[in-house]
């Protein structure tokens, strides 16, 4: 069999259920490894409170450089209770804040996918979220979250002033919009780009910025505008009239968890931030799954690891246009649901309980 280019990931376990999570995909790596001879290369570092316990950093300059280097990092999660008072610059949080930003991952790509067969974990009606597949793309290094000025200031009267800018350019709306169409011809061809333009001028800039390239380049796809509290109420109104929605970091923060909520499980739901590609086509991405370190059942063998290996399968096709093998990956996983096999937080009646590695080896032995 011929061997293809080494392709190097970065394992950033990180904190609580992280090194649990990303056990099993480490097995899935080498299972491709050794079964389709993809020469996959790994290198694994501390991250997070991990790391700071050690190096007294969330993320040394190390391992930065290596994640600059790096085809993807691959992520666990970072925090928990006991680094909670550190102050801010020490926070586990400030690891992935950094890599966010200096990787300059400036797309997070979120699906809001409800598995058929975990319809009643959902908060809303089985017929309104079957089957339900909402790509977000959330602008991730711009906005409110970042823009100057910012700080807690004293005023004239003893009071103290809050400040936060919501600041966008052209070149960044364009960029995430770019992202979000293409997907979008990948998928059913519509995009919903949502902005507060009736009250805010960024969101006013968004909307033009975005109609702008559509009639310039992507005439083909559908595109509609929709105010961002809108867009919250359809969602649980009737989300499956969404393809791909692209907003900003603040709105995509927000409607991204709402619609995460829709599918029922924190534990399965992936994710991606991405980069611009340089001219040799490469990007710098990382993959994530959307929930945290839960260090209330941290070690205790119980935690969903299909988030992360359904990033996996995210990285596999975003970064290295492997897209069989992600749809074989994603094929097990559906496999191992069909056949009634759940961690805790899924469990439903009629179903068996299984630990990490349990369903980690399920879903391998659907690769097979
Ligand atoms: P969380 O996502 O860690 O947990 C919320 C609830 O969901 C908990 O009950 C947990 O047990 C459960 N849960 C989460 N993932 C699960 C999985 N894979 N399998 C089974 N159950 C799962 O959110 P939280 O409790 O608000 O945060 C805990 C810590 O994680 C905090 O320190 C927070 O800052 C951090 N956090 C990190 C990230 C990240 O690294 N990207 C994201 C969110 C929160």
């Amino acid at each position: 069999m011929i061997k293809v280019k080494k392709r190097k990931f970065l394992l950033l376990p990180g904190d609580g259920i992280g090194p649990e999570v990303i056990g099993e995909v480490k097995k899935i790596i080498n299972w491709f490894n050794k079964n389709k001879s993809l020469d996959f290369e790994t290198e694994e570092e501390m991250v997070g409170g991990a790391s700071y316990e050690k190096h007294g950093t969330p993320i040394t300059d190390e391992v930065f450089y290596k994640a600059l280097e790096s085809e993807a990092v691959i992520l666990g999660a970072v925090g928990g209770p006991k680094w909670d008072d550190l102050e801010f610059s020490k926070k586990p949080e400030r690891a992935l804040l950094k890599l966010r930003k200096e990787l300059k991952l400036f797309a997070n790509l979120r699906p809001a996918i409800c598995f058929k067969q975990l319809v009643d974990a959902s908060s809303l009606k089985p017929e309104l979220v079957s089957d339900l597949d909402i790509m977000f793309v959330r602008e991730l290094t711009g906005g409110i979250y970042f823009g100057e000025p910012r700080g807690i200031k004293p005023i004239d009267n003893g009071e103290r002033k809050g400040i936060n800018t919501h600041v966008y350019t052209s070149s960044e709306i364009e960029r995430v919009a770019r992202v979000a169409f293409d997907l979008a011809k990948k998928r059913n061809n519509k995009v919903t780009s949502c902005e507060k333009s009736n009250v805010m001028e960024a969101g006013q800039l968004w909307k033009e910025e975005v109609k702008a390239l559509h009639e310039k380049e992507y005439q083909d796809v559908e595109l509609q505008h929709m105010l961002a509290d809108n867009c919250a109420m359809q969602l649980v109104r009737n989300p499956k009239q969404f393809d791909v929605i692209v907003t900003d970091n603040l709105f995509g923060d927000m409607l991204s968890d709402e619609a995460a909520m829709l599918t029922g499980s924190l534990g399965l739901l992936p994710s991606a931030s991405l980069g611009a590609k340089d001219k040799n086509g490469n990007m710098r991405s990382l993959y994530e799954p959307v929930h945290g370190s839960a260090p209330d059942i941290a070690g205790k063998g119980i935690a969903n690891p299909i988030a992360t290996i359904l990033s996996f399968a995210m990285a596999l096709k975003y970064s290295l246009d492997l897209d069989k093998e992600a749809k074989m990956l994603e094929k097990s996983v559906q496999s191992v649901l069909d056949e009634g096999l759940r961690t805790k937080d899924i469990l439903s009646k009629g179903t068996k309980e299984v630990s990490t590695s349990e369903i980690g080896d399920a879903i391998i032995s659907k690769l097979q």
